[in-house]
Formats: structure tokens, sequence, C-alpha cells
């Protein structure tokens, strides 16, 4: 097994590797670069970005021949001595995030013997799959808070490379390889607490990664999924936390301690005065309905803010006291009808389907029914008045 630059020495931003050979692929090229300073996906731990001279790399993958990594590229690049640069601040974040896993996976082992199953680095958070029976949350209290005493003491990470038979003499936790593998086998040591085979790229101490901080649990598949947050991702979920808690406590006129108080007795009102809005509009839609007059032989109106569900209880109001009334009703946001509503029509069954078309076909709309009542949506409201003077005309 050859180890790359990256995996000798993690904190190397720049220098020199050899391009080998370039494959032209779809939209791109592979670049093809002996011991290379750009980390490779795997282990769980996502591909550097960075670039070869000054074209960007926007993928790297390991490649079959031993030493070789494949970098994704847009241009081509000539084969022979090149400068790579890596994205520091990338890389930096995969760095903290793939050793905070292993200081947890090792410290959920150590409290309570939960075997870590999964690992996922994503852009948004990190999650460990546990092989746990539930996730309590004294317990995991207990794990945040030993894994940031491990922060604030500053344990030495240390990689080191032995032979495979030497691992189970040494105690490595996990004894899993890459599947053809050959040869030596490199270590991630965190000093007196862990040491696990591992091909990623990790800080140099617990202090670099600064805090960890969980933001939640899921069970899928039957497993406790953990997620966390280490390092520079504490502090940008921080300042986006306070961010919002800024505008929520300027929003709503009150202490940050208030916001939750203050939220749930607005959706308690908010509740009420919906309850009472229904109550209210239904009763209006009563008076409106039995105060209709008809024009012609319709009994038509526009009304502002009315859905189909109020339309239609004016038009029962309307019934009661007129029951053979031929009724064409519309509803929409504004004052005078414009713009997008709902109409609806109720009546003769033969009437209603005709003018129920008429209604649509004006008014730019489409709708149905069952026979005698329709109701349609309409995308052009201004042209109500044209809509009710054909559809008296069909009742003439
Ligand atoms: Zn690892």
């Amino acid at each position: 097994m050859t180890f790359i630059a990256c995996q000798r020495d993690a904190y190397r931003r720049k220098g020199s590797a050899k391009v080998v050979a370039s494959d032209p692929a779809k939209d791109g090229y592979w670049i093809h670069v002996e011991d290379s300073l750009l980390y490779p996906e795997g282990g769980g731990q996502p591909a550097d970005h960075g670039w070869i001279g000054e074209v960007p790399v926007l993928d790297v993958q390991k490649s079959s021949e031993r030493g070789i990594v494949c970098c994704f590229t847009k241009q081509d690049v000539a084969l022979g001595e090149v400068e790579l640069t890596v994205d520091w601040p990338r890389r930096f974040d995969h760095m903290q995030q793939h050793s905070a896993q292993h200081l947890l996976t090792a410290t959920a082992i150590k409290l309570f013997g939960w075997k870590t199953v999964g690992f996922h680095l994503g852009e948004a958070y990190t999650a460990i799959e546990l092989d746990a029976p539930a996730l309590p949350e004294a317990q995991l209290q207990t794990l945040l808070d030993e894994v940031n005493a491990s922060i604030r003491a500053a344990i030495p990470i240390r990689h080191r490379v032995i032979r495979p038979e030497d691992m189970e003499a040494e105690g490595v936790r996990s004894r899993r390889l890459p599947e053809g593998h050959e040869g030596d086998v490199r270590l991630i040591e965190i000093e007196g607490l862990d040491l696990n085979t591992c091909g990623g790229t990790h800080v140099s101490s617990t202090s670099e990664l600064q805090m960890i901080s969980f933001i939640g649990t899921e069970k899928i598949r039957g497993r406790w999924r953990l997620l966390f947050l280490a390092g520079g991702r504490v502090q940008k979920q921080m300042q986006s936390q306070w961010q919002r808690e800024r505008s929520l406590t300027k929003a709503m006129s009150c202490s940050p301690d208030e916001i939750v108080p203050n939220v749930e007795k607005a959706q308690d009102e908010l509740r009420t005065l919906r309850r009472q809005q229904r109550l209210l509009s239904s009763e209006l839609a009563g008076f409106q309905g039995r105060a209709l007059q008809a024009d012609g032989d319709v009994y038509a109106s526009y009304y502002q803010h009315a859905d189909i569900g109020i339309l239609s209880t004016i038009a029962d109001a309307c019934l009661e006291v007129h029951p053979d009334a031929q009724l064409f009703l519309c509803g929409g946001g504004e004052e005078s009808p414009a713009g997008e509503g709902v109409f609806f029509l109720l009546g003769d069954a033969g009437w209603v389907k005709q003018a129920g078309g008429l209604a649509a076909s004006v008014m730019g709309g489409r709708g149905g029914g069952k026979p005698g009542r329709f109701q349609g949506k309409a995308t052009d409201l201004s042209k109500y008045e044209e809509a009710l003077a054909q559809i008296k005309a069909v009742s003439e």
C-alpha cells in the first residue's frame, strides 16, 4: 500500500506532483496524478477540491493504480510536474468532522458500548449510525460532555503505519480493511483513547476540533443516527442562529426568552380568530344569500375574498328564499372583479351545464360538478360582466 502526500501530511496545502496521464471524460478530463496532496473520496470522507496549477479540480477519486489519484477538471492538463493547491477551508472542515467522528465513536463505545456501524459526512451535518437500542437524553448529554472534555484536554492525534499482522497486538479498534488491501496498514491514534485503521486526513490535536454539538437523532431502518457538528460548523451554526434570533426578537418586539411563549400565545389567538371568522363568514354568507336580488332571470353577484365554500353557502341561503333561482356567483381577492378567482353556478341542471361552460370559457377557467351545481376556477375575473351577459342570454 502506498500512502500519498495528503496522508503523510494532512496540513500541506501546496506542493508539486506529477501528472502521468489524462483521460477525456463527459464534460471534462480525469487527470491522473502521482503522490497527490488532494484527498480522493473514501472512508466516508468526501473528495478534496483544489487546483492543478490554475485549473480547478472539482472531484478526486481513487485509481486502480497504487499511489495514483484521478482529478476531475474541465480543462486538460499537460503531463509532467505540476503544482497542486488544496481548497483548504473545505479540507480542514472535513478533517474536523472526520476526527470528531473518531473521537465520538471511541467515546460512545467506552461509555455505553454503542458501536458505530455507519458514518456520513454531509455538507450540512455529519452523522454516525450507532448500534444502540435507544439514545436516551441523559446518556447523550454524558457523551457530549465527555467528548468536549477531550477537546479541552488537547489530546494528540497521530497517524502511523504498521504491518497487518501487528494489529491485534496493538489493540486496533476496527481491523476492517478495504477490499483488496495489501501491505502496511495506516492507523489513526487519539492518544490513550482510540486506535483505528483509517486512510482519511485528520487534525493533529483534539483541541483543533474546537467543539462538538449534537443537532439531533433519528431512527432509520431500525438503527439510531446521531447528527452532529464539529469545529467551524458549530460557529457557523451559532452565527446563523443569533441572526435568526435577532430577527425574531425584532419582529415580535420581545426578549429571546419570550419568543416561544409569545408564539404559542399568538397561535392560540389565531386559532380562536379563525374559528370566529368561519362562524361570522358563514353567518354573513347567509344574509348575503337571502338578500340577493335577481338580475333578469339570474341571481348573480361578485364577492370579495369569497371561496367556493362561502359561495355555496350564499347560494343555499338564496334558495331558501327563492327555491327556483338560477345562480351565478364569483369570488376573488380584489374589490372589483379582476385576476384569478372562483365561480359557482346552481339551478336547473340543463341551464347550469350550459352556463357553467360559458363562464369557464369567457373567464379563462375550468370546472365541473354534479347536475345542477357547477364550480370552477377562473384566471380572468375582469370578464365577469361579459360572462354574466352571455349567461343571461342563455336564460332568456
Ligand atoms: Zn476514519
